[in-house]
């Protein structure tokens, strides 16, 4: 059924300050991933109107608002996004398909990196060098970058954008969003959100449609000077080596494959419980999911029994209902995926405890797959070797920390890994030798509006959240006074 709601009575792309309506020679569907209903029909826009919000966002350059104005701004904003929780949940739920509860914690988390960016925006006030090298006076200014191109996925289709906006307005810097085609809606009802705030045209611009043609523009428009992508690596790629001549600023937020380590001393209860919660958010579809789960061989068996069980009392369904633990996978591709990662593993000589391959989409055209348990798995299989991104818990092994931790590190991914242990030198000493960015050490959370969070090796460039998410928007400036 076409989605209904006050904030989604446009359907269009957004510059100068306004939803702009254009002819489109083609248009795209927005899909209910638990029953494959059309959401909405949109258009399918491309590098003209790419052009336009560019050209907005490039006026909007030559009166960068005061530290005063950007913090009210990030404020309202987040307010308006907690008044609106409920509204944006549901909208979140009905294209992306995770359970309601897991998009209102989208939302609370979207409006806490607004709130963060409101606290460090008086930070970006000058300074000026204590001594005075040379007889003269150095002001350091922190200058807005330029225009931001913000292009996003849809696993988190708010959060991912706040994220970015967050810091590109702190910063000062105006800013054009790209959300993913499979879900625009939440970013469309924020941008309504936005509207109501009357922010200076050109502040914030809003395109969709054929990413290619959008992202080149945006990669070679002299004005935008900051592109800030969280999507795939071979994507993030492809946006580097188009900004490479423009030399511009990257900030990445690629693909990872977490290692969680589960040490023969780790409680196992407690690292059992936090697998669920960081496995099955958002059906496994979340770039700090636990791709490789490796265990010390005297209590792997143990392990995977309480994850088998835990697993097996799993609820799958459709996102709007409460009932619901783990809801569908994005789209046929996404099933097709993880369908192909789990039956190379079998047909390797893994065993699955429980789950396992599903021939069709379980539920019709919703693309649920079953929560599945696979032990045996070896670092040669390929869900050991690619993001899974389902509801799959592949087990394996290890003997001793030194096989830990050269097999954790085994790939040319950094983003997010796990250690499970009451050794409190060995966690320390484990995660100093970990390459990835954010390492959680008997916790399996994820990352939080306060602190910085990125990806090293293949993972990305840059950080978000935190005063370091705001500095990925800014130019330093310094400038030397002579007095008489
Ligand atoms: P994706 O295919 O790379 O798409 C991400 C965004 O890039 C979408 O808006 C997409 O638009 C756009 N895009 C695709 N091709 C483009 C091009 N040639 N030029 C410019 N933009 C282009 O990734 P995804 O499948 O949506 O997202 C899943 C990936 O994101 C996973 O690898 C996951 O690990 C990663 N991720 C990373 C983080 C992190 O913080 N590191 C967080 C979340 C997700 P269309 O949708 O319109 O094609």
């Amino acid at each position: 059924m076409p989605i209904d709601h006050p904030l989604l009575t446009e359907r269009h792309a957004s510059w100068a300050g306004a939803f702009q309506p254009r002819p489109a020679l083609r248009t795209f569907t927005v899909r209910d991933p638990a029953s494959g209903a059309a959401l909405a029909e949109l258009p399918e826009l491309g590098a003209a109107e790419a052009q336009l919000a560019v050209d907005s966002a490039a006026a909007a350059l030559a009166q960068p608002p005061t530290l005063g104005e950007r913090r009210r701004w990030l404020l309202e904003i987040a307010a308006e996004l907690r008044a609106e929780r409920d509204a944006l949940a549901a909208i979140i739920t009905a294209e992306n398909g995770k359970p309601l509860a897991e998009a209102q914690g989208e939302v609370d988390y979207a409006a806490g990196f607004f709130e963060e960016a409101a606290r460090h925006v008086e930070s970006l006030a000058p300074t000026e060098l204590p001594s005075r090298p040379r007889g003269l006076r150095w002001r350091i200014h922190h200058r807005p970058a330029g225009v931001a191109a913000l292009i996003t996925p849809w696993n988190f289709p708010l959060a991912m954008l706040a994220k970015k906006l967050a810091g590109a307005l702190a910063a000062g810097c105006p800013s054009v969003a790209k959300p993913a085609e499979l879900t625009p809606l939440s970013c469309i009802a924020l941008f309504s959100l936005l509207h109501r705030l009357r922010l200076p045209p050109g502040t914030v611009n809003l395109v969709f449609g054929r990413a290619a043609e959008i992202g080149r523009v945006l990669c070679e428009r002299p004005e935008v000077r900051v592109v800030s992508f969280t999507g795939s690596t071979a994507v993030g790629k492809l946006l580097a080596a188009q900004c490479a001549p423009g030399v511009k600023r990257l900030a990445l937020e690629l693909g990872g494959n977490a290692p969680f380590l589960v040490f023969e001393d780790a409680d196992l209860e407690l690292a059992a419980r936090e697998l669920l919660a960081n496995k099955f958010r958002c059906a496994g579809q979340t770039c700090v999911c636990a791709n490789r789960v490796l265990v010390a061989e005297p209590v792997a068996e143990a392990f995977a029994e309480r994850v088998r069980v835990a697993v097996a009392a799993l609820v799958v369904g459709p996102g709007c209902d409460p009932e619901t633990d783990v809801g569908p996978l994005i789209d046929r591709r996404g099933f097709d995926k993880v369908q192909r990662l789990v039956t190379d593993a079998l047909a390797g000589g893994a065993r699955a405890l429980v789950g396992g391959p599903a021939p069709e989409p379980i539920g019709g055209a919703g693309c649920f797959f079953p929560p599945t348990v696979i032990v045996g798995v070896t670092p040669s299989m390929r869900c050991a070797r690619e993001e899974t991104f389902g509801p799959v818990v592949p087990i394996g092994t290890f003997r001793d920390e030194a096989e830990a931790v050269r097999a954790s590190n085994d790939t040319e991914y950094g983003l997010a890994a796990y250690v499970f242990t009451r050794d409190a030198e060995r966690a320390e000493r484990v995660a100093a030798r970990l390459r990835f960015g954010h390492v959680g050490l008997n916790t399996a959370t994820g990352p939080t509006p306060e602190a910085p969070f990125g990806g090293m090796g293949q993972s990305g460039l840059g950080r978000e959240g935190g005063l370091d998410g705001v500095l990925e928007f800014v130019e330093l400036q310094t400038c030397p006074v002579a007095e008489d």
